[in-house]
């Protein structure tokens, strides 16, 4: 086996994965050669799993039986029914990871097992747990599970002499995190966190998507949010053009064919100005402020008191977003690491400390100091949620508090552990119950019962309730529903292995079969937008460079394919690419 330790930023739209190799942490390309992965897993109808770009691709044809945002789900009861089969959030980040984990493989030359993954600063208990079983049905050790802001802090830290508070403002696709963190010479320390789980880049892709929708029907009377098909190409286009809006002006979106309308086919081309993009987008903008606020405050500094602010976060690059920062922090934001990587980055260099290849050399050895998130209480008489670890605590955590009973000759209590910030029970969310029984018989009030928390590095925690008196204990670790059993895990852990062992070839088979079809599309459109343009001699040669590609294609099955059969295609494929060549040019 081989003894690498790979970092994982497990993303909620991209993945990505690192390795410390001469002292620096590479980021690992996939085996399409892209530095991220987009966290994306679908289900062929021919029963095949694919992941990352294979399966974005294919989205739009099969957006029934594709995953994204999975990381949405992590540690909830959703489930994908996909043929008769429930999947769980934590099998589908599996997929993700195994993926990952294979092209660290392919990289390395060399089997890798250990893992340090990161995630949101805001996950409680059981998504982190859950990320945690995710790692285990991947066939991964996962040695430590990290908030990704301070992994970020990681990838910066380690080069910092100066002892400094920091912000890292992270907003990606689907999450937004924001934390102060000090960095002394070999400690690096949460000391506050604040967030909103449910922003991100996505949601600015609905703003466009929904102004593009809105344009469509103003413009040309179609409704295309009831076209499936439609809308995932319009949502494509939506990123590419906000993409396209962090370096220019002007967004221009095309979308041919787009739908159909009384049997003929509907196009569209519009202008998306950063200036309308911004007007549709300012309250999202505006929602990381209070965030923001929250952490300065609970981090007890004033922003002019930060050394450095950091963007992590592919949706760090919107002009917008930086401004904000900008005005909330007084500062220029540090870019020189890219918002994109640091966060896997960070976490190769954890895993590495963690290995113990380093750990021994003490100077280089890095000590991590996360918080807890949300406070933790348990609900005692009147439903009164009584607090037990403030929110933002340094881990790890060992507390212990004396509860009595409430009631005459009360033989057993139950524990119920909240997480939240709210006075009252109710309001807070329940990440466990459990029963305290054979407490000795006594008066109310006379018993001592010893409720004690404990949460390790990772922030998972354990929660124990010990009669003193007779030495009865319980505890859990965390019982709530969404938890898989060890069974559970088990079978998908064997159930993934069964799909890792699949004939590679199929796969590639299907991915090159996706991308002569895409190449097929793209050649028709621009033939039919500049087609009459050309000679005669060049049209018919492209078209039938298109059929002969067209012919290989519908003969490629995956279950059949041979290597010879994929080098056809490739070989059609480059002939099209050259006899096209002049379409592109005009
Ligand atoms: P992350 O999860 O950090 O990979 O961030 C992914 C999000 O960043 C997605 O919503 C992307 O659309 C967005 N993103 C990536 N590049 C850019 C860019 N150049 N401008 C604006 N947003 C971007």
């Amino acid at each position: 086996m081989g003894n690498k330790t790979i970092g994982i930023d497990l993303g909620t739209t991209n993945s990505c994965v690192s390795v410390v190799e001469g002292g620096h942490a590479v980021i690992i390309p996939n085996d399409k050669g892209e530095r991220t992965t987009p966290s994306v897993v679908a289900f062929t109808a021919d029963g095949q799993r694919l992941v990352g770009s294979a399966a974005a691709h294919q989205a739009t044809v099969n957006a029934k039986r594709t995953v994204s945002s999975v990381k949405r789900q992590m540690g909830t009861d959703w489930r994908m029914n996909i043929d008769g089969k429930n999947w769980t959030p934590q099998e589908i980040s599996a997929m993700i990871l195994r993926k990952l984990r294979t092209d660290a493989e392919n990289y390395l030359g060399e089997p890798v097992s250990d893992a340090v993954i990161t995630v949101p600063a805001y996950f409680n208990d059981i998504q982190r747990q859950a990320t945690k079983d995710a790692g285990k049905i991947a066939g991964l050790n996962v040695k430590r599970i990290i908030n990704e802001p301070t992994s970020a802090a990681l990838a910066y830290g380690l080069n910092t002499g100066a002892a400094q508070k920091i912000m890292v403002y992270d907003l990606g696709g689907g999450t937004f995190d924001v934390s102060i963190i000090e960095i002394g010479e070999s400690v690096i320390e949460v000391l506050a966190t604040s967030g909103d789980n449910h922003l991100g880049g996505d949601d600015f892709d609905e703003r466009i998507v929904n102004w593009i929708a809105e344009e469509a029907r103003r413009t040309q009377r179609v409704e295309l949010k009831n076209d499936l098909v439609a809308l995932a190409r319009v949502k494509e286009a939506a990123e590419q053009a906000k993409k396209e809006l962090s370096a220019a002006e002007t967004a221009q979106i095309t979308l041919p064919y787009i739908t159909q309308q009384n049997g003929q086919p509907v196009h569209l081309d519009m202008t998306l100005t950063r200036a309308k993009f911004n007007e549709l987008t300012r309250d999202l903008v505006e929602r990381t402020a209070g965030p923001v606020q929250n952490a300065l405050n609970d981090a007890g500094i004033a922003a002019s008191e930060l050394g450095k602010v950091l963007l992590v976060g592919g949706s760090t690059r919107i002009p917008a977003v930086q401004q904000k920062v900008r005005q909330l922090t007084g500062m220029e934001p540090n870019k020189n690491i890219n918002p994109d990587e640091c966060v896997a980055q960070g976490a190769a260099i954890q895993g590495d400390t963690l290995s113990g290849s380093k750990a021994l050399s003490v100077n280089k050895g890095i000590l991590l100091l996360d918080v807890t998130p949300l406070s933790l209480s348990i609900e005692t008489v009147g439903g009164v949620a009584t607090r037990l670890v403030e929110r933002n605590s340094t881990l790890p955590i060992h507390y212990s508090q004396i509860f009595t009973t409430a009631a005459p000759f009360q033989s057993s209590v139950e524990i119920h552990v909240l997480q939240g910030e709210r006075p009252m029970a109710a309001d807070n969310k329940t990440i466990g119950k459990f029963k305290l029984k054979g407490i000795k018989r006594a008066p109310a009030g006379v018993p001592q019962i010893e409720v004690t928390f404990d949460i390790d590095t990772n922030g998972i925690l354990r929660v124990s309730a010990r009669d003193r008196d007779t030495g009865k204990e319980q505890g859990i670790t965390i019982t709530a529903n969404e938890k898989m059993s060890d069974a559970e895990i088990d079978a998908a852990i064997r159930d993934a292995e069964q799909y890792a062992s699949q004939d590679q070839a199929r796969r590639e088979a299907l991915d090159i079969g996706h991308e002569a079809q895409q190449l097929i599309n793209e050649v028709e459109k621009a033939l039919d937008q500049q087609g009459k343009q050309l000679d005669k001699a060049d049209k018919k040669q492209i078209k039938d460079h298109i059929s002969a590609l067209r012919k290989l294609v519908y003969k490629n099955q995956p279950d059949k394919t041979q290597s010879g059969d994929i080098a056809a295609i490739r070989d059609a494929m480059e002939k099209l690419k050259q006899s096209s060549g002049k379409l592109t040019q005009m």
